[in-house]
């Protein structure tokens, strides 16, 4: 998943310290009533997006119908009867899309009826993720009102961000995403950043560091260009494209720390935690705390009430392996009839074998638990089987900088 505040928590790879002995631990098929709990819900007002990013992987972004209010009383009904919900709060993620394209006057009527059930006003915490181009003072005022969390999508400087992020004219987006930047500054909002790092990046870590840094910048999260959906290849579909993440990576890394650690970068966060803490993302049974991974953690929720679970990258997809990866429809099926679904059967036990794989060949998979299953969806083919770029990228090689870092400190290389 690839917002910043499911932000600078939403990278589905944790990491650690290095131990080839790990085995995963099988999952049932829950029953209802079971203590599972919701982590994130995902819900997609309308596919919507005001922009044409070359590089989206979401499908019909031109289709402007919205989400009815009774379709939103309903899912929320779904997700309230069926025990689900707590006993912590859920993020409830609003990702279309571009979030903001659907008027500030519809999330009023929607809050209202999340607000109308017990708890939930509680429950919910409430974030955006958006391209920040449509933000003005209203927003704000709504935005604070409420405690939304914001992550702002924004690339770099405007020659690495113009460079993709475009309106369908096919013009740059930079000057308006920073318009928004402004505005929620001088609403003191606070927000966080997920940039995608393509090709273009590559050659200019000091840049994008820099302009970060520049601006005030404190939360961070690189989304290296992956293949999903529709976007059906990258721009850095080659080995050799690996070392230069690598090396950006590391020269991110090390600027950073030179200037003190002014920007928490998610990636580095996640390793330094993870070899601070060993085990944080596991529960005492050893399973790995992973919404992405665990049956019906997750549930994402199109405008028509069609839901999914696992990755949400997939709703909506075509996929040729599992079909239209819709397990249901919230208007009529309740959220436990999924796990009586074949497709989600198939999931289920996919994910499961490839996190299998993970723990048999992976020397990561103790801070890891098998990552992300769109990408190994999208990368493999399969979810039954285990490494992929994506994690190379965003869990192996920040976790080597660290630990390379690390060990300079303490003089432990020759
Ligand atoms: S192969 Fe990749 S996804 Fe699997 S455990 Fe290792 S780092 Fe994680």
């Amino acid at each position: 998943m690839k917002t910043s505040q499911a932000n600078l928590a939403d990278q589905s790879c944790g990491s650690g310290a290095a131990c080839g002995c790990a085995t995963a631990p099988e999952t049932e098929i829950p029953d209802q009533g079971e203590a599972l709990s919701l982590a994130v819900l995902v819900i997609q007002p309308s596919p919507f997006c005001n922009l044409d990013c070359d590089y989206c992987y979401l499908p019909n972004r031109t289709d402007t119908r919205r989400m009815e209010m009774p379709v939103l009383e309903k899912v929320m009904s779904r997700v309230f009867e069926s025990g689900l919900a707590g006993p912590h709060p859920f993020s409830l993620l609003w990702h279309a899309g571009e979030p903001l394209a659907v008027p500030l006057k519809w999330y009023r009527e929607a809050f209202a009826v999340i607000d109308s059930f017990p708890g939930g006003r509680q429950m919910a915490m409430h974030n955006f993720q958006t391209n920040g181009t449509l933000l003005n003072d209203e927003w704000c005022d709504f935005i604070k009102e409420r405690g939304i969390e914001v992550g702002l999508s924004l690339d770099g400087p405007d020659f690495i961000h113009d460079a993709h992020r475009k309106t369908r004219k096919g013009q740059g987006t930079h000057a308006k995403v920073m318009k928004g930047l402004e505005t929620l500054r001088r609403n003191e909002i606070n927000f966080g950043v997920v940039a995608v790092v393509s090709e273009e990046s590559l050659d200019h870590p000091d840049a994008i560091y820099e302009f970060f840094r520049d601006n005030g910048i404190d939360g961070l999260g690189f989304n290296i260009e992956e293949v999903e959906g529709i976007n059906e290849s990258s721009s850095l579909d080659s080995l050799e494209n690996e070392d230069r993440v690598r090396g950006f990576l590391r020269q991110v890394y090390l600027r950073n720390k030179a200037d003190g650690n002014p920007i928490r970068i998610r990636e580095f966060e996640t390793a330094w935690e993870n070899i601070l803490q060993p085990r944080l993302n596991q529960s005492p049974d050893g399973r790995y705390l992973n919404a992405e991974v665990e049956p019906l953690g997750m549930i994402n929720v199109d405008c028509f009430g069609n839901f999914s679970s696992f990755s949400p990258e997939l709703l909506g997809q075509a996929t040729e392996k599992y079909g239209s990866f819709t397990f249901g429809n919230l208007i009529k099926d309740r959220i436990f009839d999924a796990t009586a679904n074949e497709a989600f059967q198939q999931v289920l036990a996919d994910i499961e074998s490839g996190n299998r794989k993970c723990a048999e060949s992976c020397e990561f998979y103790q801070y890891c638990g098998g990552a992300s299953p769109s990408n190994k969806y999208y990368e493999n083919g399969t979810f039954d089987s285990s490494e992929t770029r994506h994690c190379r990228s965003m869990v192996q090689m920040p976790l080597e900088i660290v630990l390379e870092d690390l060990e300079d400190d303490l003089q432990l290389t020759n």
